[in-house]
């Protein structure tokens, strides 16, 4: 039996190879590495396209996080909101400038922050909050226009995990356009990556944006001239202008991502046993990851495994549960959504060019493991 992926850019870039030779090509003849053209116009291109006025190129979806954190004047001794169940990167961000991640936990749909109890937790004043970081889990968007709301009300920073979300969509806007800041990784298994690690963030904010451009840079406006103590945490050229072709792809690409996925969902059908994923009510899911819900977790993955399918856990253990975290004195128990979903979800192959019969491969496995299981 031929081997199920759980993800490949194979065809991905066979199928631009040519053109990201030529900009390869271009970016090396113009002799210039860091800081050149080739960001400056990915920057412009990539905030047109989330319809920001600025982008900032990082060095990493973390650094993004970092940074933005940051040029939002969140720093030692502030509580930033965010959720448990995501990549431990985004918690590791607020770490990073010295402040504390306060967790809330999430909707059992959505797996995005549970918004009332987000009110619910500032409302009772024992939190105060620099800044939220909403993740838009699985490339799912977080309910912004709530969030939005009740950051205004609080006057708390929103700063958008959008790490996993590259065009996804929310009442005719995109991710990473509603926030203060709005955080991207290129990572390359991203829904839009580079060939080795790279981010961005978009704002609307002068003032965030000219603090971003000082501290992705050793604090330099001017050569050897440092205004603060900045980090070194910039985007090649090289990655920008190989990110210039594949965003002219982003949106071909995600279409691709929700084909597959609507594929996945009626082969699977309406079963009691299995949880599909939930559509976003008001905008495009994009579909980073296709995460279903199912009791015996642990035998249907190596169900899977036996039939060469690989999967994934997106994440195993939540990071209020992980050891770098033991300080902050959660327990078991702490999160109750976070955690019954961190034992039952499983994500199934999913990328742009997966072929339809690999997807009805998995399906076939699926419906015959819950038949030999009840
Ligand atoms: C990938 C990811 C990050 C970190 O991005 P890197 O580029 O790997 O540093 C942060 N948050 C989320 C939700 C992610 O998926």
């Amino acid at each position: 039996m031929e081997p199920i992926s759980f993800f490949s850019l194979e065809n991905q870039h066979r199928s631009i190879h040519q053109e990201l030779i030529e900009v390869f090509n271009r970016a090396l003849r113009k002799n210039r590495f860091i800081l050149g053209d080739e960001l400056e116009a990915f920057e412009r291109e990539f905030a047109q396209y989330c319809g920001t006025g600025y982008a900032v190129g990082v060095s990493s979806g973390t650094e993004a996080l970092h940074l933005a954190l940051r040029a939002c004047g969140v720093g030692k001794g502030d509580q930033v909101i965010t959720v448990p169940n995501s990549y431990i990167a985004t918690a590791l961000s607020i770490s990073y400038v010295g402040a504390t991640p306060v967790f809330v936990d999430i909707h059992k749909d959505s797996y995005n922050i549970d918004c009332d109890a987000l009110e619910e937790i500032i409302k009772k004043g024992k939190i105060r909050p620099k800044a939220i970081i909403p993740v838009h889990l699985y490339g799912n968007m977080a309910d912004m226009s709530r969030i939005v709301e009740i950051g205004k009300k609080y006057a708390v920073k929103i700063i958008e995990d959008a790490c996993q979300a590259h065009g996804a969509g929310y009442k005719g806007k995109k991710a990473g356009s509603f926030g203060h800041a709005g955080c991207f990784s290129f990572y390359p298994t991203k829904n839009l990556g580079c060939l080795g690690d790279g981010g961005i963030v978009t704002t609307d904010d002068v003032y965030i944006y000219r603090e971003l451009q000082l501290l992705r840079n050793y604090g330099q406006e001017k050569k050897y001239y440092h205004e603060i103590k900045g980090f070194n945490s910039r985007l090649d050229e090289i990655q920008a202008a190989i990110l210039r072709v594949k965003l002219k792809w982003l949106d071909h690409w995600n279409r691709l991502r929700r084909e597959k996925a609507k594929r996945y969902n009626a082969l699977i059908g309406e079963i009691e046993q299995i949880e599909r994923p939930s559509e976003n009510p008001y905008g495009e899911h994009i579909y980073h990851a296709y995460v279903i819900r199912v009791k015996n977790r642990d035998r249907l993955k190596e169900y899977l495994k036996e039939r060469r399918i690989s999967t994934m856990i997106h994440y195993p253990v939540p990071i209020h549960m992980q050891k770098a975290y033991k300080d902050l004195g959660y327990s078991k128990g702490s999160f109750k959504v976070t955690e019954k979903c961190a034992s039952e979800i499983l994500s199934l192959p999913l990328y742009p060019e997966i072929p339809f019969h690999h997807i009805e491969r998995v399906c076939e496995s699926i419906h015959s493991f819950i038949q030999k299981t009840i």
